[in-house]
């Protein structure tokens, strides 16, 4: 494929990537928005958001799709491989060829933490599960595991518990740490269950997840907890793997930027998920998306 010149690319479809590929191109910018998968990013599947943006998650990406593809952004279906720099311009590399560009903003965003324990890889899509509205109904009257304490944790726990017999919330904190209205949501309802402090250490089965083995963080006793499913929401890792190692954190992955959203690479910008001091909600990221098309735009128009 040849090579397609813009002013601004925006790699990833979540809410990040299509607010600010719309808005750069409702600012007279050409503009191609570029996604390996399909478009919205984590919020996808999500059937009740929760936060200052209300409705579903499929509905909020969708519109934005469908605003930033009225307002003209080329869509791309590519996987970015690499970002470069030739002759002032940037060079966004992907699986099927390559595209420049005189500002880029990444707004690849973030991926699941795995539990890294033995059997998840074993069974994923076998009970290995990680989205609730989902793979729900395929559990409806069972028992199943969701990890971790924190918003989206408690969040796909209440829409499990729609359709499970009983929802075994496992934490390894003293407390939860979601926010008060979700915590009280959690605790009101019957079939939930916390199981504090432990830790997962394995998920066994045969065909299915049938069992998931648990430590006791205080005195390391050993237990288990019969299910048919585990879903684990123990926080994020960004997607930056493509991503030049001068703008990367070392330890956490995450593209540092500073005050105007703009890393150490002249013109190239992160937002949401992907970049150091994100604000973790939708309207961050759209936030985000915003100021990093006006920034990228600026600097795109600056070259001429
Ligand atoms: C289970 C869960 C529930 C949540 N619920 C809520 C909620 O109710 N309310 C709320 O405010 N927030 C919620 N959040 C947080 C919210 O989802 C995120 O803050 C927000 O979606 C981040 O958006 P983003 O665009 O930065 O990243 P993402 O949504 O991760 O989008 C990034 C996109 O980039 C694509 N991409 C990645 N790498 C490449 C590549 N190499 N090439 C091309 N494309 C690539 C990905 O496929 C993806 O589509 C939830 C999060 C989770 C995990």
């Amino acid at each position: 494929m040849s090579a397609q010149h813009f002013d601004v690319i925006v790699i990833g479809q979540g809410i990040a990537g299509l607010t600010a590929a719309r808005q750069a191109r409702q600012q007279g910018a050409s503009v191609a928005c570029i996604e390996e998968q399909m478009f919205g990013g984590l919020v996808i599947n999500i059937n009740e958001l929760d936060g200052s943006i209300e409705g579903s998650g499929t509905d909020l990406a969708s519109n934005l799709m469908l605003e930033a593809s009225e307002a003209g952004v080329t869509m791309l279906s590519e996987c970015v491989t690499g970002i470069d720099t030739a002759d002032g311009r940037l060079i966004v590399s992907t699986d099927q060829g390559s595209h420049n560009a005189a500002a880029v903003i990444v707004a690849s965003g973030a991926k699941l933490r795995k539990l890294g324990v033995p059997g998840e890889a074993e069974f994923e899509y076998r009970g290995v599960a990680s989205c609730a509205d989902c793979d729900g109904p395929m559990y409806q009257g069972a028992d199943v595991v969701v990890v971790g304490g924190g918003d989206s944790a408690l969040q796909e726990a209440l829409v499990l518990a729609q359709f499970c017999r009983q929802v075994h919330l496992v934490h390894h904190g003293k407390e939860l740490t979601a926010h008060k209205q979700l915590i009280a949501a959690v605790r009101a309802n019957q079939k939930i269950v916390e199981v504090s402090p432990f830790e997962v250490t394995a998920i066994r089965g045969d065909k299915g997840v049938e069992h998931v083995d648990l430590v006791n963080c205080n005195d390391r006793s050993t237990s288990e907890i019969a299910c048919s499913g585990i879903f684990a929401y123990i926080g994020l890792e960004p997607t930056s793997g493509f991503a030049p190692e001068a703008v990367r954190d070392a330890d956490s992955g995450l593209i540092v930027v500073d005050a105007s959203l703009q890393t150490a690479m002249p013109g190239l910008y992160a937002a949401g998920a992907v970049r150091a001091g994100y604000g973790g909600m939708l309207e961050h990221a759209m936030a985000d998306g915003e100021a990093a098309a006006r920034a990228a735009v600026a600097h795109a128009l600056s070259k001429g």
